[in-house]
């Protein structure tokens, strides 16, 4: 559920709290029937304005990486990227996550990391295999260097490593059943 989603239930639920106590209120003394009243009453004025507030001054997109509300303002990089056949991926990455420096690396740092071969990031790159995320800036070209972030060795590097890795017990499996 949204956040904007979960304010709206909120406020309906509010508005049938004080339907009820309606109902029952006429049984109570009036000093407490006034104390509670205004209490419920102001409650959902609060809960109403926290909601225009907020749909005013923020989006309902949602970073997928840090989980923070985008604003409204501020233009989130979409990334949407399919290797081979396995699962979709969709990210919506708010600023902060773009340029988390933590999570951007040279190529050098990347490999050995992700256990691949040193220039391979570099060789996929000329390639254009890192194209999509070139475009986004997930990629880029600094000096010397190669800049790559993260979510890249996530999205790209993981599946394909999993990938070789099924081919290889597969084919140790057949040379098996050989014997
Ligand atoms: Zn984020």
């Amino acid at each position: 559920m949204s956040i904007v989603e979960d304010m709206r239930k909120k406020i309906t639920e509010m508005e049938s709290t004080i339907e009820e106590y309606k109902v029952i209120s006429s049984k109570l003394p009036t000093e407490i029937n006034y104390v509670v009243q205004s209490l419920l009453n102001h409650e959902l004025n609060d809960l109403r304005f926290r909601l225009e507030r907020f749909t005013f001054l923020k989006s309902e997109k949602q970073c997928t990486q840090c989980n923070n509300w985008i604003k409204e303002n501020e233009d989130p990089t979409l990334l949407n990227f399919q290797y081979k056949t396995t699962k979709p991926v969709h990210m919506t990455l708010c600023f902060n996550c773009m340029s988390a420096m933590d999570k951007v690396m040279v190529t050098n740092e990347a490999e050995p990391k992700w256990g691949l071969r040193l220039g391979t990031i570099k060789q996929d790159r000329q390639l254009g295999k890192l194209k999509e995320f070139e475009d986004l800036g997930l990629v880029k070209l600094s000096g010397r260097y190669i800049k790559i972030h993260e979510i890249v060795m996530k999205t790209y590097y993981e599946p394909k490593l999993r990938e070789k890795e099924l081919r290889e017990i597969q084919r140790n499996d057949r040379s098996k059943s050989k014997k």
